[in-house]
């Protein structure tokens, strides 16, 4: 199949053309015509398989007749992190750049005042991270009567970061009237009964994962012994024993990633620092530093694992095993991407043991063992799980004898360790997002349900603040429920389609 067979309208057509896309990818064939028709979406699909173009392409043309209103965004886009948002937008200007429609770009973290003055001329799309347009819809700068597209992109990570219910409730402050086109990578429970109540006769669409990293991906595990330090020290050998054109270092927390980044600038290298601590501007910059290769290494936290398409990444190092498997695939995949090759190496401690084997478990093989010369190496024995015991049949080093500890040490240790894991998962997702910075008005609202506001609770304390907005919104409206069955159960006035009319029913149909 090619492009100009799937509906789409020569300026589009153009715009893909001098993008040099030739073939559509499968999710495009599939989805294209069918947002072209007006219809619900339920699109099972990752990042990496061309998405965004699958819904980018179809919504220029559909909203490229009508004209936005001042404060009335015509269609709707949330995406779960501002670098996402950000890339939705891209994608927008490079494939509507023969159109006219407006956008505006809503995430934390970057200043208001030029978003506000493009939102009051009106703007035909809108894509906004979700406590930065409750907040603007809060402060009344914005009206959602008119949204007749609605995108949820990245469903499942939404859900993972607590954003489902503040999610839920912009829904419910859309018109009824409108297409939805939801994606995810994955369709748990939670995301099928979301999915339920968002979407109407959607048609489900499922595409491969894109090619699997392990094809494009050469892995590499280097067993390092010894402490960070000597970490970092092995991260410079394994540099410059490989011919790295330009590499991301993740780390699993953001105060390691300021470490290795002044570490890697203390010896020489070319490199910058990405988390989510960093003001907005800031990380967007860095971000353009690092794609238009002005430097040759980004030392990053989980921020920029998914989702992120940088092509020209050659190289990934992940200074520390994930805490979370997924993490590894998402972070390796930002190498080997559109069919180039790429490699991946991760640097593992001995206490790192339990990360490393949740990643073996995950991805069904080991990682292949790399050596540095002159360097120590450590095998499974000596590994160390996360609760700081070690492996049966192994031995302890100096006088930490597991056999000297009362089990009340151990089981303080081993909470101890479980708070840190926990920590340390938190510590990553804030500020990654745009709920790790609330702005003002989500955290006035909040402030009253608080007795301890510690960085560590942010999280908690930020879902629980979101579910407590829902609880009370459904106390005012019942949840929109999944469809009527039939007739016979409608009330005066209601549709067959319950409280959403499917926009194919009321858009004309394409005559060829
Ligand atoms: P996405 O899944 O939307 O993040 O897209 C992943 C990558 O695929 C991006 O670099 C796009 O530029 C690229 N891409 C999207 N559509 C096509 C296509 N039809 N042919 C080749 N590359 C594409």
């Amino acid at each position: 199949m090619i492009f100009e067979d799937l509906g789409l309208s020569p300026e589009v057509l153009k715009a893909v053309e001098e993008v040099g896309y030739s073939t559509p990818t499968p999710i495009q064939e599939k989805a294209i015509p069918v947002v072209l028709m007006g219809r619900d979406v339920l699109g099972c699909a990752q990042t990496g398989t061309g998405k965004t173009a699958g819904f980018t392409l179809p919504m220029i043309d559909i909203l490229s007749s009508g004209r936005a209103r001042a404060r009335m965004p015509r269609s709707l886009i949330i995406a779960p992190t501002r670098e996402l948002a950000a890339q939705v937008s891209e994608n927008f200007e490079l494939y509507g750049k023969y159109g006219k429609l407006s956008m505006a770009l809503l995430i934390g973290g970057s200043s208001f005042v030029e978003q506000e003055q493009k939102l009051d001329r009106g703007v035909d799309v809108l894509i906004a991270t979700p406590g930065r347009l409750i907040d603007l819809f809060e402060r009344g700068k914005i009206l959602l009567a008119d949204v007749k597209i609605l995108v949820i992109d990245e469903a499942d990570r939404m859900l993972d970061m607590g954003f489902m219910p503040d999610v839920e409730r912009i829904v419910g402050l859309l018109p009824k009237i409108r297409q939805t086109l939801f994606f995810s990578a994955t369709m748990p429970p939670e995301i099928r009964r979301l999915a339920d109540s968002f979407l109407m006769n959607p048609k489900e669409i499922s595409v491969d994962p894109p090619a699997s990293a392990a094809e494009t991906v050469t892995q590499g595990l280097l067993k390092v012994r010894g402490a960070a330090k000597e970490k970092r020290a092995a991260l410079r050998d394994l540099i410059r024993s490989e011919e790295v054109k330009s590499a991301l270092v993740f780390c699993n927390r953001k105060r390691d990633v300021d470490i290795v980044f002044r570490s890697m600038q203390r010896h020489g290298f070319s490199v910058a620092a990405l988390h989510g601590d960093m003001a907005q501007p800031v990380r967007m910059e860095t971000l353009q530093t690092f794609k238009d290769g002005e430097v040759q290494f980004l030392v990053c936290s989980d921020v920029a694992a998914r989702g992120l398409d940088i092509p020209a990444v050659s190289h990934v190092f992940n200074f520390d095993v994930p805490s979370n498997p997924e993490d590894y695939v998402h972070r390796i995949g930002r190498t080997g991407r559109a069919g180039r090759s790429g490699k991946a190496f991760t640097l593992a401690l001995p206490e790192e043991g339990k990360y490393l084997a949740s990643v073996v478990r995950m991805i069904g093989k080991e990682i292949p063992k790399v050596a540095l010369e002159g360097a120590e190496s450590w095998d499974a024995g000596e590994a160390e799980d996360q609760t700081g015991r070690r492996r049966r049949g192994s031995t302890r080093r100096g006088s930490r004898s597991a056999a000297g500890k009362s089990s009340e040490g151990r089981g303080r240790k081993d909470r101890g360790e479980r708070n840190r894991r926990e920590k340390d998962r938190r510590e990553k997702d804030l500020g990654e997002n745009d709920g790790g910075e609330r702005s003002r008005g989500e955290s006035d609202r909040s402030a009253k349900d608080l007795e301890v506001v510690s960085f560590e609770g942010a999280a908690e304390q930020d879902a629980a603040t979101s579910s407590g907005s829902t609880a009370k919104r459904e106390k005012r409206e019942p949840r929109r429920g999944k469809q009527k069955q039939g007739n016979d159960t409608l009330a005066p006035g209601e549709t067959a389609f319950g409280d959403h009319i499917p926009a194919f029913l009321l858009r004309p149909a394409k005559v060829a």
